[in-house]
């Protein structure tokens, strides 16, 4: 068990979302950092709220915690480890993030660090998205270099302590001012701030620890993607600088229009014109649906603008499995270019209806195009 809440300690209601989490992290971790605030009460703070950003901000670290487990305490080095730079994803990242690689820092910074996420986009057809598919990806990104094993220095060398900053990473230097000695420290110019050289640089990499490399990835991608979304390859992406690990690779999906369909959601819609005479008197057209050749029946009496929904004929359902529909627009083409025959049909047709001087049916507004607009408002 924890003592601690950390939900109290971010002060956020225990259903938050991840946006949430974070800015309100964001916005202790500025009030209280040991920069802008070295009272030590403050600090301990600052170790509270940073212990509960690192659970609440990882799911499955989240997950355990919300159980009643402590995520900080069995294998992961423990709640007092923050900083120690050796976890990769751990503290020093995110302070680098938030308040630049130099200033919360103190010794040498370490020249391991994680990788880089990558995204690729990947177009499928709407029949891979609905019935999902396995792809073979071409990526590009940076590996681990094989000659010098991440450690940037030739064979047979290896990196020696900085005689400049004598490993320490900053240099200081006092100056006067109108106020007195100054005295201020930088990153070491000579090392960088690693506090290490490397005199010789390993020349497969150039000291980097890392080279760029192609491979083929087997990506399963499951039935119900759509359009931009991403698929999460955890450790697929750029292998950091040193050595250090991988960051993750992001699959975003692309969907090629289709001859014939138009998805909104899980719900594919496509229009049939028909003859007025076919729409009166009904009639069967077939349509290669994504499962086939299906005929449509056009009941007699169908008007212009009426929908035909086909149930289960849609995509997939990305959660909780389940179709979405297909649904058939239907329009009624009017007859042109009458022969005298057709017209003297036509005419007695009318006669026959008394529709020879209709007076019309006005209504506010146009009924199809409202139903229509109705339509794309709902989404599908
Ligand atoms: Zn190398
Ligand atoms: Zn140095």
């Amino acid at each position: 068990m924890v003592a601690t809440d950390y939900y109290a300690v971010l002060g956020v209601r225990r259903d938050a979302g991840q946006d949430e989490i974070k800015k309100a992290f964001r916005r202790l971790a500025r009030e209280l950092h040991p920069d802008v605030n070295p009272d030590p009460k403050t600090q301990e703070r600052f170790k509270e709220i940073n212990a509960a950003y690192e659970v609440l901000s990882d799911p499955q670290k989240r997950q355990v915690y919300d159980l009643g487990g402590d995520p900080l305490s069995p294998n992961g080095g423990g709640a007092g480890g923050f900083g120690a730079g050796a976890a990769g994803f751990g503290f020093s990242d995110i302070m680098d993030a938030f308040f630049g690689a130099a200033s919360g820092q103190r010794g040498p910074r370490s020249r391991t660090r994680r990788g880089q996420d990558a995204m690729i986009r990947l177009e499928i057809t709407l029949e891979e998205a609905a019935f999902g598919t396995t792809k073979e990806l071409q990526v590009d990104t940076a590996v681990t270099c094989t000659t010098c094993s991440g450690e940037g220095a030739a064979p047979g060398t290896s990196a020696q302590t900085c005689d400049m900053c004598r490993g320490k990473g900053e240099v200081s230097q006092v100056t006067r001012s109108f106020l007195g000695q100054v005295m201020t420290s930088r990153p070491c110019p000579q090392c960088q701030g690693f506090g290490t050289v490397v005199p010789t640089p390993c020349p497969e990499c150039a000291g980097d620890g890392r080279v760029r490399a192609r491979r083929t990835l087997t990506v399963k991608i499951p039935a119900g993607v759509d359009n931009g979304t991403r698929i999460q390859l955890a450790g697929e992406g750029e292998v950091g600088p040193g050595g250090g690990p991988a960051g993750d690779l992001y699959v975003e999906i692309a969907e090629t229009s289709h001859p014939t369909f138009q998805r909104r959601g899980d719900d594919l819609h496509c229009t049939v014109t028909i003859p007025m005479t076919a729409a009166s008197l009904g009639t069967q057209v077939p349509l290669q649906t994504l499962d086939g050749l299906e005929e449509v029946d056009i009941r007699p009496g169908t008007q212009s603008g009426q929908s035909i929904p086909l149930h289960g004929r849609g995509v997939t359902h990305l959660r909780g499995g389940g179709r979405g529909d297909l649904i058939v627009h239907v329009e009624v083409q009017t007859p042109t270019k009458l022969d005298p025959e057709m017209e003297d049909l036509l005419r007695r047709l009318a006669v026959l209806r008394g529709e020879e001087r209709p007076s019309g049916h006005f209504a506010p507004g146009q009924q199809g195009l409202f139903s229509r607009l109705k339509d794309a408002f709902n989404g599908r």
